[in-house]
């Protein structure tokens, strides 16, 4: 099958001309069907524009593959909500976590990838070429598929915290710190995400109180080091927050000691949530495998269950979870891609 063009109309997809024009084979107009604005064929889809993607995307081009990256209205994936990195290498002084994406991007554009900004909001795995639906309405055929959509920030779910999440409740210390100057603050949570919130929110902030619920944290040494040396930090062992408290703005949290049973209130005028991340993979629930928590298996490099479908990144990763282990499994999912196109050029 070639690729086709429906309906040339779709003002909010500005990579439109060059994805067709670029496209292998275009094929004339057909007339338009009430749900397909377009449809383009491709060798290499590639879903998500983080360190996966992205470098998938660098790998896919410079193989002569013309990829076509799809990315959410909120491009770039975790590390723009992050603040400095200093664990990817080849960055002696450390890089913004926004700046080391927007380079990424920049690097994969250079190459001739090209970006196509939407949700995808359906996929059809079962026939060749694969189908993806993107905002419901445009449509992208492919030979194969590269998924890096990710993971996103776990909530604790308490009624209260989706409530006031935007009045005082966040996920995300860059984005929201700069409003707390000089209050007080929680953040929930043991691991890397919670030393990191807590010892940027100190720039801001009076003080800042950890709460986790063990008496250990999970996070690397020398961020446990760096939080605990911050005169501004403070500790709640053993602890759960049980409700946030406030009208319109958050004005303090309920916590309970699991230990003594204990619950006191701990006023403060914001919440930051650092408990986690789920893999972004409802998408293709019951069209590849996953593992309990939602996590895609992969074998073989970063092959799926279904041939021509490839997983990099957080999306597939419960372990490592780094910039740079996201950015590596790009790499081999791209070289996966381009192998797959080559063995099965026959019957693609
Ligand atoms: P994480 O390592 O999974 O840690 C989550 C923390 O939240 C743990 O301390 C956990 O407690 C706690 N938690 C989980 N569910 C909870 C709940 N319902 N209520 C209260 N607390 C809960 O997640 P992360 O800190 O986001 O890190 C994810 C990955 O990214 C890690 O691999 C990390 O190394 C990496 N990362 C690296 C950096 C860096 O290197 N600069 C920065 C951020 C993240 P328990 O400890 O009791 O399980």
């Amino acid at each position: 099958m070639g690729p086709f063009l429906v309906l040339p109309s779709a003002k909010k997809l500005p990579s439109y001309s060059k994805a067709f024009a670029s496209s292998p084979n275009p094929l004339p107009c057909i007339p338009a069907t009430p749900c397909v604005k377009f449809l383009i064929m491709r060798n290499v889809v590639i879903i998500g524009s983080g360190p996966a993607g992205l470098t998938a995307a660098v790998y896919a081009a410079r193989a002569n593959l013309s990829p076509l990256l799809i990315e959410g209205w909120q491009s770039g994936g975790q590390l723009t909500t992050t603040t400095e990195v200093e664990n990817y290498p080849g960055f002696a002084k450390g890089i913004m976590g926004p700046d080391l994406m927007k380079e990424m991007r920049a690097q994969a554009e250079r190459f001739g990838t090209e970006f196509l900004t939407g949700d995808v909001t359906a996929v059809e795995l079962t026939q060749r070429p694969f189908t993806l639906t993107i905002d419901g309405e445009q449509r992208v055929q492919t030979k194969t598929l590269i998924i890096a959509t990710g993971a996103s920030a776990i909530q604790i779910g308490l009624k209260n915290e989706a409530r006031l999440t935007g009045h005082g409740v966040s996920t995300c210390a860059t984005c929201d710190g700069f409003f707390f100057k000089g209050k007080e603050l929680i953040v929930v949570g043991g691991g890397d995400s919670a030393m990191e919130e807590a010892t940027f929110l100190t720039k801001f902030a009076s003080k800042v109180t950890v709460v986790h619920r063990r008496d250990k944290l999970r996070a690397t040494k020398i961020l446990q080091d760096r939080a605990m040396k911050n005169e501004k930090i403070a500790f709640l062992w053993n602890s759960a927050v049980e409700d946030i408290l406030g009208g319109d703005l958050v004005t303090g949290v309920r916590v309970k000691n699991l230990v003594t049973g204990k619950v006191t209130e701990v006023p403060c005028a914001g919440v930051f949530v650092a408990i986690g991340h789920r893999p972004n993979t409802n998408l293709f629930s019951g069209q590849l495998d996953m593992d309990a928590k939602g996590y895609i298996r992969t074998t073989q490099g970063t092959a799926t269950n279904v041939p021509g479908v490839f997983a990099s990144g957080d999306v597939q990763d419960s372990t490592y979870r780094q910039a740079v282990t996201a950015a590596g499994s790009g790499c081999m999912a791209a070289i996966d891609a381009e192998r797959f196109l080559e063995s099965n050029s026959h019957n693609l």
